[in-house]
């Protein structure tokens, strides 16, 4: 199954992406997390648009995620965390491959704000904290590898404002592309992982 789960910034698509990706044994392919694990000299670039909270060129985003899904553990599908992001995005993914299924996870831009102000991240495994409502037995240890937990650059006011808007101008006008089905991602995270299964069975 190909699966897209789209969604503003902190919705919970990455956690869910996650959950839902041992549920059905396919891969959670974030795009954030292939450019944040880029390395080289392709990483300065990179981290100057992600520092300021732009989107990275579409032409070389495709690229990257088109050698991602050609790999051999996508062969029975993937879920998709990030991607597409704008018009242009959806319908190169059009060209490349047909997604089975649309996930919005929809959070209001207040709660958004609230969230990504209070996230934290692994920088070891890349799980994801909350640190009111879903935080670590040890401050600052992730909980499944012990690595360090960070706040991301980017989730800082200024870049989250920026992500927002892009998000509200480009994103979400490709969830009339797709023929998607949202889901209230202000429930709890059980809660979201039931919905979402729902829809998938
Ligand atoms: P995320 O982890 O999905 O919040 O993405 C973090 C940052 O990575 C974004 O603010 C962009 O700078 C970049 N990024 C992630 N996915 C894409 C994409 N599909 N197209 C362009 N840039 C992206």
């Amino acid at each position: 199954m190909k699966l897209l789960f789209l969604g503003p910034q902190a919705s919970g698509k990455g956690t869910q992406a996650e959950i839902v990706s041992k549920e059905l044994g396919i891969p959670h392919i974030s795009t954030g997390n292939l450019l944040r694990n880029a390395e080289g000299e392709i990483k300065e670039e990179i981290d100057s648009y992600i520092n300021r909270g732009k989107l990275y060129p579409d032409e070389k985003m495709i690229e990257i995620l088109k050698i991602r899904i050609d790999k051999k553990d996508c062969d029975y599908g993937f879920i998709l965390d990030g991607f597409p992001r704008n018009i242009n995005q959806a319908n190169a993914l059009d060209r490349i491959t047909k997604i089975d299924k649309v996930i919005e996870i929809h959070i209001s831009d207040e709660e958004a704000v609230k969230r990504l102000s209070n996230r934290v991240t692994c920088s070891k495994c890349g799980a994801i904290f909350n640190l009111i409502s879903n935080p670590p037995k040890v401050e600052g240890v992730c909980d499944k590898c012990q690595g360090e937990l960070k706040k991301r650059d980017d989730d800082e006011e200024g870049a989250i404002r920026e992500r927002l808007e892009i998000y509200h101008r480009d994103t979400e006008p490709i969830l009339d592309h797709y023929d998607s089905v949202k889901i209230d991602g202000e429930q709890s995270i059980k809660k979201v992982t039931e919905d979402v299964l729902k829809v998938l069975r």
